[in-house]
């Protein structure tokens, strides 16, 4: 064991906070004496050492079961917990690049996500030329941020006069660009999917105005050419049961799926105050949605936080939060993965949606670290390299000092943070 020279002076002042704000590597580390939370370890893992060998864990063993070699720096984590490092599977990072999405604003709030836990996040559709200088910048640990992986958006042509595809293709035409694509009958998906990808996103967000044969078109396209299919619950005419059906890999905000059963939602539930009571009764039967995102293994990306609260001030808003509990907490009871996504404008991050999930949708502390751990990672298709804590995953991890199975909100309680090994603190 090296516990001595600069690394225990960095490490000495890291741990008892006297750097303020600091991004450390310190090479091969030992995590001892920790107790590990994740996926594999829903009934939590007490006195674990983690060996972290530059990016990677290499080793985990019960703490005094055997030596820990000589070449690792120690930190010491008695009392503290272990889990993986964070996945947001909803942000939009670079909307309006030129004015809300500016970049000082941006890196900011990429810094603040990083030092509260965030170790990755999908960006839901934006400017990709602007993604992929941060996703590059924040591989590549020029900025300080989580990994951030994106979308090219493919939507029906009607849809390209929202003005937020205007600034995302700023420069450029909206619904002819490689990552803002409005598809037709007639579109070349060979060469639309080519050029997508070329933009570097792995995935493929299916927005608005969409027939179920072209989602179906799409999605197999993307499986030759090694694409993910994201789906916005709102396709009209396309339903969610299409969607999955095609093979989409994730599904994003609850409330939409009423669309399942609904063709619109009807005015008195927007424009009127309403009892559980009566949320509880018009809420739909989705379970035989539920059965078959369970067959096709399909991810109910919730999105409640967004929901709760544009719903403080809007009745209309408030209706889409009351059916987005109910559902999401159906689908949790029917068996239905759930990962966690904010759609927030970073106001606040994603262990708010924790709360949500376990306040207002019933899913226990363990299943709610599992959605923004592994089912996040499972959503990007990423699962085989972080997501859970292994030898072999990257080292994204997060180090807390209270438990959060005793209390969702002790997600916030962070000590410290490692991506790819390197530690942040704040
Ligand atoms: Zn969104």
């Amino acid at each position: 064991m090296k516990l001595a020279g600069k690394w225990f002076i960095c490490i000495a002042s890291l741990l008892m906070g006297h750097i303020s704000c600091a991004q450390v590597s310190f090479g091969n580390i030992a995590l001892k004496g920790v107790t590990i939370i994740d996926a594999k370890h829903r009934v939590p893992l007490a006195r674990q050492v983690v060996l972290i060998q530059g990016k990677f864990i290499s080793d985990i063993f019960t703490d005094g079961s055997k030596a820990i070699p000589d070449s690792f720096t120690v930190i010491n984590l008695t009392g503290k917990y272990l889990l993986p490092g964070l996945i947001d599977t909803h942000v939009h990072m670079a909307t309006d690049p030129s004015g809300v999405d500016n970049r000082a604003h941006t890196l900011s709030s990429l810094e603040q996500m990083l030092y509260s836990g965030i170790t990755t996040v999908r960006d839901m559709a934006g400017d990709a030329r602007t993604l992929a200088g941060l996703s590059r910048d924040a591989m590549t640990g020029d900025i300080i941020s989580p990994d951030i992986y994106y979308s090219a958006l493919m939507a029906g042509p009607a849809f390209f006069n929202d003005p937020r595809t205007h600034t995302s293709a700023r420069g450029a035409v909206a619904g002819k660009m490689p990552y803002m694509l409005g598809v037709t009958d007639s579109t070349d998906m060979t060469l639309a999917m080519a050029e997508a990808k070329g933009t570097g996103a792995t995935g493929i967000k299916l927005y608005a105005y969409l027939p179920a044969d072209i989602v179906r078109k799409i999605v197999l396209e993307a499986n030759k050419q090694g694409m993910i299919v994201w789906g916005h619950a709102w396709l009209e005419p396309a339903k969610p049961t299409d969607m999955v059906n095609a093979g989409v890999s994730s599904i994003s905000h609850a409330p939409l799926m009423v669309y399942d059963k609904l063709d619109s939602i009807p005015y008195a539930w927007k424009h009127q105050t309403h009892t559980p009571q009566f949320w509880d009764s018009v809420t739909p039967d989705l379970s035989r949605l539920f059965e078959l995102m369970k067959q096709h293994h399909t991810i109910l990306d919730a999105t409640l936080l967004t929901y709760k609260q544009a719903g403080e001030h809007s009745l209309a808003w408030q209706c889409s939060y009351e059916l987005g509990k109910r559902i999401t907490a159906k689908a949790y009871q029917a068996g239905v993965t759930i990962c966690a996504g904010t759609d927030d404008d970073q106001v606040e991050f994603v262990q708010s949606e924790l709360n949500c999930l376990v306040k207002e949708a019933g899913l226990t502390p363990i299943d709610a670290i599992i959605a923004v751990t592994l089912n996040g990672a499972r959503a990007l298709q990423i699962d085989k390299q972080y997501g859970t804590i292994e030898p072999g995953k990257t080292a994204d991890l997060l180090v807390l000092d209270k438990n959060p199975l005793q209390d969702i909100g002790n997600i916030t309680s962070v000590n410290f943070v490692l991506k790819d090994g390197k530690v942040y603190k704040k």
